[in-house]
């Protein structure tokens, strides 16, 4: 305990609640926290459940009437086993109590909003957060804040052990090309002219290469404007990191290095090493690029199946299926709500078929496909009775990517469970489309390096351009994106060439990114990084599936923090200084 909490010892209290066992019997103990619950116990006696952040202590106190539940209090008592017949093995302290007590109360309480002691999902969001005060009083949110320390403390170690320097990067910066909607702040010296907040310290992670720093990382706060989930806020925490003279190999290491000491500070065990599979395989395999591996329903290729197929549906490039064991089950309304599901997600449709208990199978389209057709699905998808088959037929981008979907939306286990599955996805495509003008729209940052095999592909069009890969990798864990990161272009020449590609002019080039592309003319080293989502590794290992539950002040879903009530509006005088006016909406 003391270990983990540090000694409990001030000029107030002598010990922490949550660590007396009954070696402490006979000592005097003087305690401070928050009344839990308070049970009467005859006439003048009351028991009385103290908490602090390590746990309860039952104090046994005379006298206690005007005790309420979460007023702050000291107790001063001696340590006792309980009596027989009446310890609680549930609690830490559960074999002793407090007796003889004086109580000083610190501090009245006016009653909760809420049981502290409450489940969380029985208490609204708003109130929760309204009350966050009261809200962090609960086991669950102590235990996963202090997780989440464990965390920041296991990556700075790690980081540190790999030669990193932690490096502060600007909170006010230029608009970023990161891509998503920047905050912005105006500036009362520039009337006019604004900041923004951070997305990502990218290019200051650069320039500190320029700088010759060598080894960047920071536990950096990121801000981007987007609609917010519960895997999203508008601020979040990365590990952020860049290394010059390194590759991808190096980067993957570092990453890999500092992911399994946090997995390890809070598990206890040290995870295994991380497989890899390419963007491709990810995509063909399970039609995402952050695959769920945790469980198998993979995509297989059912194409050649339908080469000569005479039914118009399965005349396209690509088809593919997959099979849910004992899906046969599934009602026909089920079936019809996935059927919708898969048109929305971009398929022109789904094609289901139930294997029956004598292995045939029957759908609606069966009248339309030939006996080796049927006998192919049968056999690609090692179809067994009570199966449901499900087909996509597409091109081979939008066949993956529904079905993907679909095999998620058949049933995934929760993102905590079934152990901490960490997937490296490498061989990102360089571009994620070409527009109508055929030009490419680069799938990660502009600065990002194609891959080394992939040069010739550049000269190109179409076709051909969406096919290079690029030297950006992925982490995920149990299907969700940790991070991403890239090898960099440092060379002005490779530089000028994606720019190109991209319809980049010189003008637009120097306006959006000319401080690091002067910086760059001073000498770059070859460098490559990469940024961990805190929030998410975190919500992980805490075993949560809303990263909400390990942040301290997080935004409701509408980006509201109904505690201080931000956004608000604010003094016209203030607005006016900054040369603001707001126009009515
Ligand atoms: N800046 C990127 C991000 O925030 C990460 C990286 O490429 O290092 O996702």
């Amino acid at each position: 305990m003391k270990g983990r909490f540090g000694g409990a010892a001030t000029g107030m209290r002598t010990h922490w609640c949550g660590e007396l066992r009954v070696e402490h019997a006979g000592e005097q103990v003087r305690l401070c926290g928050w009344v839990a619950r308070r049970r009467e116990h005859g006439e003048h006696l009351a028991f009385v459940d103290l908490r602090d952040r390590t746990g309860t202590v039952q104090c046994v106190v005379d006298g206690a009437a005007d005790l309420r539940s979460e007023f702050v209090v000291r107790i001063t008592g001696t340590v006792r086993a309980r009596p027989e017949g009446t310890a609680n093995p549930a609690l830490g302290t559960g074999d002793i109590e407090v007796g003889e007590c004086t109580v000083e109360v610190l501090a009245t309480a006016e009653p909760p909003p809420f049981p502290v002691d409450a489940r969380a999902d029985d208490v609204d969001e708003t109130t929760r957060l309204r009350y966050r005060f009261v809200d962090l009083r609960r086991d669950r949110l102590q235990r996963n804040l202090a997780l989440r320390a464990t965390v920041n403390s296991a990556i700075r170690r790690a980081m540190e052990r790999l030669g990193f320097v932690e490096i502060e990067t600007p909170m006010l910066v230029a608009s970023t090309p990161e891509g998503s909607r920047d905050f912005v702040v105006p500036s009362r010296l520039s009337p006019g002219s604004f900041y923004a907040l951070p997305q990502s310290p990218q290019l200051f992670k650069q320039l500190c290469m320029v700088g010759g720093l060598d080894r960047y990382y920071q536990i950096a706060r990121c801000v981007r404007d987007e609609d917010l989930r519960a895997d999203r806020q508008f601020e979040f925490m990365q590990l952020d990191m860049e290394a010059s003279f390194v590759g991808q190999e190096e980067v993957l290491g570092f990453v890999s290095e500092a992911v399994a000491e946090a997995a390890e500070a809070v598990t206890g065990q040290r995870p295994a090493a991380i497989d890899r599979i390419t963007w491709h395989d990810a995509m063909d395999r399970y039609g995402s690029d952050k695959p769920d591996v945790r469980f198998g329903r993979e995509l297989v290729d059912l194409t050649p199946v339908f080469a000569a197929t005479g039914f118009n549906a399965f005349k396209a490039p690509c088809v593919k299926g997959l099979r849910m064991p004992g899906g046969a089950a599934m009602t026909r309304n089920q079936l019809d709500g996935l059927t919708a599901d898969a048109k929305r997600w971009g398929a022109k449709g789904l094609v289901w078929m139930r294997v029956e208990p004598d292995g045939s199978l029957s759908s609606p389209v069966v009248k339309f496909l030939s006996g080796d057709e049927l006998a192919g699905v049968g056999a690609g998808l090692g179809a067994k009775p009570g199966d449901l088959c499900l087909l996509v037929a597409d091109d081979w981008a939008t066949a993956c990517h529904v079905l993907g979907l679909v095999r998620l939306a058949l049933g995934r286990p929760a993102v905590y469970e079934g152990g901490h599955r960490f997937l490296w996805v490498v061989d990102f495509p360089l571009f994620e489309s070409v527009d109508d003008d055929g030009r490419p729209v680069p799938a990660h940052h502009p600065f990002t390096m194609p891959h080394g095999e992939d040069w010739d592909l550049l000269d190109g069009s179409g076709e051909a351009l969406l096919r290079a890969r690029s030297q950006a990798y992925d982490l995920t864990l149990n299907g969700w994106e940790l991070g991403s990161g890239s090898v960099r272009i440092h060379r002005a020449d490779l530089q000028s060439r994606i720019f190109g590609l991209l319809g980049i002019d010189e003008e637009e080039a120097a306006r959006k990114f000319g401080f690091l592309l002067d910086a760059f003319a001073y000498g770059a080293p070859p460098h490559a990084g990469f940024a961990v989502g805190i929030d998410k590794l975190a919500a992980i290992l805490a075993g949560e599936e809303n990263i909400r539950e390990v942040i301290a002040f997080p935004k409701t879903q509408s980006g509201a923090d109904p505690l201080t009530g931000a956004p608000t509006a604010v003094d016209p005088a203030l607005l006016a200084e900054l040369g603001l006016r707001v126009l009515p909406r």
